[in-house]
């Protein structure tokens, strides 16, 4: 069997239980050496086949799980965070289909999620706004016209930008010629759940003075919104004493 696993933000615990039985039974690792902390292949058997896939095409890949399935030997394939968020899993599933290898998933700790935990954050705060948007700035990758970094930030919803730290100046930017107030609460997580993260809270105007002060300018996510200030919301009714639900009666 090939399992695609997600290895979760950094931090070596934070691999899923399922996750880290897999990788400790494969006989083949294949991680995304970019991203994905080393530290997690400790768990591997002694005699597991590791590669890092920074350095292959998917070609190559594909052949070096397709020579291992031939063997009979169950293969890992290692992606940060959670694989189904910019992982480039569907393209290796299609082949994996015609050449009639099966496969699983079993999901990660998206660093959507570390970001937020390092910052004690709720992305979604009741009066401020109840949708995340997940995205990022075109780039090699180009991104639809509807889905421009000015077309979503009219919805004022909380933004989490991935592969975007590389040009700050030009997100914020094109945030606040799009309407975004240059005072927008902004954050910015580098290495999530890491040893050496960092995490600042800014404004859509000193973003970019604020990465590069610290030198940042990869493996971040850009928050972006009034939820980053994480004031000025209302309670939930889920627990509100005036409020009945399924399972409580009011209590006011
Ligand atoms: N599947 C991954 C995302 C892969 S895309 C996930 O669910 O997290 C790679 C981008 O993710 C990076 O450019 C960066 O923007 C972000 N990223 C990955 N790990 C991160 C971490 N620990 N802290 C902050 N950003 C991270």
């Amino acid at each position: 069997m090939v399992h695609f696993v997600g290895a979760g933000p950094g931090a070596t615990d934070l691999i899923t239980i399922r996750g880290k039985k897999l990788i400790e039974e494969a006989d083949v690792i294949i991680y995304a050496g970019s991203l994905v902390n080393p530290e997690l292949l400790q768990y591997a058997k002694e005699n597991a086949k590791i590669h890092d896939s920074a350095r292959l095409t998917l070609e190559e890949v594909i052949e070096i799980i397709k020579t291992a399935r031939k063997e009979n030997k169950d293969v890992v394939r290692l992606h940060t965070g959670d694989p189904s968020i910019y992982g480039a899993i569907k393209e290796q599933m299609d082949i994996l289909d015609e050449e009639k290898i099966t496969y699983d998933v079993t999901p990660g700790v998206s660093s959507l999620c570390g970001a937020a935990a390092a910052l004690n954050m709720e992305y979604t705060l009741p009066g401020i706004s109840q949708s995340v948007i997940i995205t990022r700035m075109d780039g090699r990758t180009p991104v639809p016209e509807k889905e421009s970094v000015e077309a979503l930030s009219s919805h004022g919803a909380t933004m989490v930008f991935f592969l975007s730290a590389g040009d700050l100046e030009r997100l914020s930017n094109r945030l606040q010629n799009a309407g975004m107030a240059a005072d927008t609460p902004c954050a910015i997580v580098y290495k999530a759940t890491w040893d050496d993260e960092k995490k600042y809270v800014c404004t859509l105007e000193s973003l970019a003075k604020t990465a590069a002060d610290n030198g940042i300018n990869k493996t971040a996510l850009i928050i972006v919104g009034k939820t980053v200030a994480q004031s000025g919301y209302e309670k939930s009714r889920l627990y509100a004493a005036d409020f009945s639900t399924g399972y409580r009666e009011k209590k006011l």
